[in-house]
């Protein structure tokens, strides 16, 4: 794949209007060059989720002070279009200054409270500069998501805003900080940094670490937290704290004590350069995935009360449990607009030749636990999966069959509450219509089953046979029915024990499809 560079806006435009039209979904990648793993890491993640990926670099110099390292900034053109050709990206925005600011260019974006405090202190101007130059990116790309590192964790809040206040048609996805070995945190400003300095620098993520060991020895309290990183940066000269602050992640506000979603923020400065870096709060051993997902879900902190911010972490299960796209879990990597249909098309080489449908249960959160992305590896779904129809493998199995799911929101808990089922249906809708050819239907499990007959065949919910009950004679049950997707053709519909989520088992179905 060769990797197109775009350097004007009309370009730009007409390549996404290209992509939609293709039905593609589309990620942009906002940097501004000088790109490392941390921005890979990005790219990465971006191309698990969308179809089409389109890097932005662009060195803004509205988000930079009259002081600050504009000029100096890291250009690396040759290098960064190394890096992207061999992650296969899809097309590269490299506007100029002109064209992103074209003489007459008079409107500012502003952010409000978020952007005058921490680096908005030391940087005044600094999240105008950068919130008016990704409203303008996201008007010209129209993403369906773009992504974000958790390095710059204001900068995360502050877009999650813009995006939430303006109502922008875009999902910002947030992903965890790339470091080197020994803890500092990958940045295209490191190159600034002496070897002393380099040295100086992992300071950062030591403190943090710290902070991190402190609080989950069951040291809370923000005060001594705060005290104990300033301990850290005392003992190096070199090293001038610009700020430390352990904060609610929704509003950035001081928090008086660490709780799973506050944020550890230091910032500093280091000859001639300056890091920053950051750290969640969380539940010990739990992933940075997992903190993030709890830090972007946490409510702002009562201020009536003076309640202590607290991700409400029932409020965060039953969302997640409702819907993943309602959630806007930033951390959760399939979003379920793209999700199966993506993966349908891709493995699934002609969905016309697919003779049978499984409807699982829910869609894994992680596609690498579909079956389709490690057909040889041993999955306890698809092996018992294979064995219910009938298959060996993979391979044999997309001959005829096609694999989809009744719900996308399962990250926290096997339940399916009976909204999310409704809400996904229309999901499952879109994608039934994708087969012309189907002929039968096999249904795993209660949740699919319920879904099915309530929202796609349109029973009521008094008419609806207990799934215990239907399957209790013969472990499994069949009935013939249509579709409003697929016309006046009879359709036979399998329902089965759900492979892993029950302990029942329902007896093959192999008979069935060999004649199929
Ligand atoms: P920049 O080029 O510095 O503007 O960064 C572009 C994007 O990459 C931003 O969303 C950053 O948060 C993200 N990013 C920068 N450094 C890292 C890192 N070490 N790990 C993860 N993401 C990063």
């Amino acid at each position: 794949m060769t990797t197109r560079w775009i350097f004007t806006f009309p370009e730009m435009i007409s390549f996404a209007t290209e992509v939609r039209a293709q039905g593609k979904s589309l990620a942009l990648v906002p940097t501004m060059g000088a790109l490392h793993e941390g921005h890979l890491s990005l790219v990465r993640q971006a191309k698990i989720q969308c179809d089409v990926v389109v890097v932005s670099i662009f060195v803004n110099p509205t988000q930079f002070g009259p002081t600050e390292d504009f000029a100096r900034y890291p250009r690396n053109r040759e290098k960064d279009f190394q890096y992207l050709e061999s992650s296969n990206v899809h097309a590269v925005l490299a506007p100029s200054v002109p064209e992103v600011f074209p003489p007459g260019f008079s409107t500012f974006v502003d952010p409000g409270p978020i952007a005058t405090i921490l680096e908005g202190a030391q940087r005044p101007g600094h999240f105008r500069g950068v919130a008016t130059v990704i409203l303008r990116l996201f008007n010209i790309v129209k993403p369906d998501i773009a992504f974000f590192g958790q390095k710059d964790f204001q900068q995360v809040v502050m877009v999650r805003r813009l995006v939430e206040d303006l109502n922008l048609p875009v999902r910002i996805m947030v992903c965890p900080t790339v470091r080197e070995a020994d803890g500092l945190a990958l940045s295209s400003r490191n190159v600034y940094l002496s070897a002393e300095d380099r040295k100086a620098g992992v300071l950062l993520s030591r403190s943090l670490k710290r902070v991190e060991e402190m609080a989950q020895a069951g040291e809370v309290d923000s005060q001594k937290l705060l005290e104990e990183m300033r301990k850290t940066f005392d003992a190096e000269p070199r090293l001038h704290l610009d700020y430390a602050a352990i904060v609610d992640p929704a509003t950035l506000s001081p928090a008086a004590v660490a709780v799973p979603g506050s944020v550890a923020l230091v910032a500093a400065r280091l000859g001639t350069g300056r890091l920053i870096d950051n750290m969640i709060f969380g539940p010990p051993g739990s992933s940075p995935e997992m903190r993030l997902q709890v830090a972007l879900m946490t409510q702002a902190a009562d201020k009536e009360s003076g309640a202590s911010p607290r991700p409400d972490i029932d409020r965060l299960r039953l969302r997640i449990e409702r819907c993943r796209d309602c959630a806007a879990v930033s951390s959760i990597s399939l979003p379920a607009r793209e999700f199966l249909v993506k993966y349908l098309r891709r493995d699934y080489a002609d969905l016309g030749s697919t003779r049978v449908l499984v409807i699982g249960g829910c869609a894994p959160i992680d596609p690498f636990g579909l079956p389709n992305f490690h057909p040889d590896a041993p999955n306890p779904f698809a092996t018992r999966l294979y064995e219910l129809v009938g298959v060996k493998n993979f391979v044999e199995f997309k001959a005829h069959f096609a694999l989809t799911d009744a719900a996308r929101c399962h990250a926290i808990g096997n339940r399916v509450d009976e909204r999310t089922l409704e809400y996904c249906a229309k999901y499952l809708r879109e994608e039934l219509k994708l087969f012309p050819n189907l002929q039968s239907i096999v249904i795993l499990g209660e949740y699919a089953y319920l879904q099915f007959q309530k929202h796609i065949l349109g029973r009521e919910r008094a008419n609806i046979k207990a799934f215990g009950e239907l399957l209790k004679s013969q472990g499994r049950a069949q009935e013939t029915v249509r579709l409003p997707s697929h016309g006046e053709r009879d359709m036979r519909v399998f329902y089965c024990y759900h492979p892993t989520f029950e302990n029942k088992r329902s007896p093959s179905l192999a008979a069935y499809f060999e004649q199929a």
